[in-house]
């Protein structure tokens, strides 16, 4: 594993992350107060150092001595606020708040063709992001020991960018159990099954590890840095060649079964519709492939329709031509993505009647189709669902783009590392108080 020292500047910027990846074989009293701390911070926002007393009930004493600490390892930091009350003449007050900037998370996203290696803080700036060409042919074993290089020689960027790392995340092509931290299946990467990729990941790093799909990353990372911020309740969909989505409750990414909750891709929006990837008829997905709408748009046969099929085939420049089209008014592109619009309000409104969101993000390319889409959607879904339901719901365009899924992955490290002790945040409960069960 690449080591991190050699930078004296980030040293103390070190000893705040080994404190923070403390786990449970370094509880004691002080590291649970220091959580409690950070956590009543993250969770409730800056603080006044009497306000941060009345949240976590600590003596004061031992407060001033734990921001003390804190502060000089970079975790928080303290700002002069005047009140706004009495015409700017108010004793100013200091608040201490999370720093979040110097934390970082070291992150890998794969598919069959390439491996791209993210460095990224808390607060949710990328700092540095490579792409590697995967090796033709690799095994899933070789191709996993690729992977784990990759992130090994992204790590040993961490300290020139001024990063503490506390985690690695993987966002992988397929289906994945979170609990063990294996990837399932990706039907597009051939011998990827049941990998143990968490396992590889932290092995080969010593940071504690966490794996999705890339798509459920993707709508954490909207929810947490962009086009989701505030929302406590987001459908998240996106448009690929496959369609994709992810269904985020207070924070939380909903799992289901086998870890593909909010796969929307393949919920029927017709009977017989087009042939779908997955064997089926009328699959949203199918509906919506780009390559399907550019054939159309260029006037293909229904029996050329027919044998496209959505996924392993990229549109190129046909699908972005016809969006442009669209834009510019030309009456059978807009017929087109009219059409895309009906079959995406049909899927949205089923959604929406079960699920009750506030907020859909649309992603991926969805986003080039940009507002056009949008208002055709709006004017779309009332028919399409439960009236009072689909006028509540704020339909807005993905702000993060590829970056997404890595912001997903500071997310969920993020909430894990200042989840209340109590709760199972990252440094549990101090041995004699008692355990929470479960
Ligand atoms: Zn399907």
């Amino acid at each position: 594993m690449p080591k991190q020292s050699g930078n004296k500047s980030n040293g103390a910027r070190h000893s705040a992350a080994s404190w923070l990846q403390q786990g449970p074989p370094a509880r004691s009293k002080r590291a649970y107060n220091r959580s409690l701390v950070c956590a009543a911070l993250f969770h409730e926002g800056p603080r006044s150092r009497i306000d941060l007393q009345h949240a976590t009930g600590l003596p004061l004493s031992r407060l001033s001595d734990i921001c003390g600490g804190l502060l000089d390892e970079g975790v928080i930091r303290e700002s002069m606020v005047t009140p706004a009350i009495g015409g700017g003449r108010g004793r100013p007050r200091s608040l201490l708040e999370l720093d979040l900037r110097h934390l970082g998370v070291a992150c890998v996203r794969y598919d069959q063709d390439q491996v791209t290696t993210a460095l990224v803080d808390l607060a949710g700036a990328v700092h540095w992001k490579r792409r590697w060409n995967a090796a033709e042919a690799e095994d899933a074993a070789t191709r996993l020991r690729s992977i784990t290089r990759s992130l090994q020689q992204t790590i040993a960027v961490a300290p020139e960018v001024g990063l503490s790392l506390v985690g690695v995340g993987a966002a992988d092509p397929g289906t994945v159990d979170v609990a063990t931290g294996r990837s399932i299946r990706a039907v597009n990467v051939p011998g990827w099954s049941d990998m143990p990729v968490v396992e590889a990941l932290n092995e080969a790093t010593g940071l504690a590890a966490v794996i999705e799909r890339g798509d459920g990353w993707q709508a954490l990372g909207e929810v947490a840095y962009g086009a989701g911020r505030g929302a406590q309740h987001v459908l998240f969909v996106t448009l690929l060649e496959g369609i994709g989505g992810g269904i985020v409750e207070g924070g939380r990414l909903l799992s289901g079964r086998d870890g593909s909750a909010g796969e929307i891709g393949h919920t029927r929006v017709s009977v017989d519709g087009p042939r779908c990837g997955c064997g089926g008829r009328g699959c949203l997905e199918a509906h919506l492939a780009p390559s399907r709408l550019a054939a159309l748009w260029r006037g293909a046969s229904s029996s050329e329709l027919d044998s496209i099929a959505p996924r392993g085939e990229t549109a190129g420049d046909d699908f972005a031509q016809m969006l442009a089209a669209a834009h510019q008014g030309e009456s059978r592109a807009r017929d087109v993505l009219s059409q895309a619009a009906r079959a995406l309000a049909i899927a949205l409104g089923n959604a929406i009647s079960l699920l009750n969101p506030e907020r859909v993000i649309l992603g991926g390319r969805f986003v080039e189709a940009g507002d056009s889409l949008v208002a055709m959607l709006r004017e779309a879904l009332p028919q399409c669902a439960l009236p009072e339901l689909a006028s509540n719901v704020v339909v807005r365009l993905a702000e993060l783009g590829e970056d997404s899924a890595f912001l997903g992955i500071a997310a969920r490290v993020r909430s894990r590392l200042f989840a209340y002790p109590s709760m199972g945040g990252t440094v549990v409960n101090p041995p004699r108080m008692k355990r929470k069960s479960g």
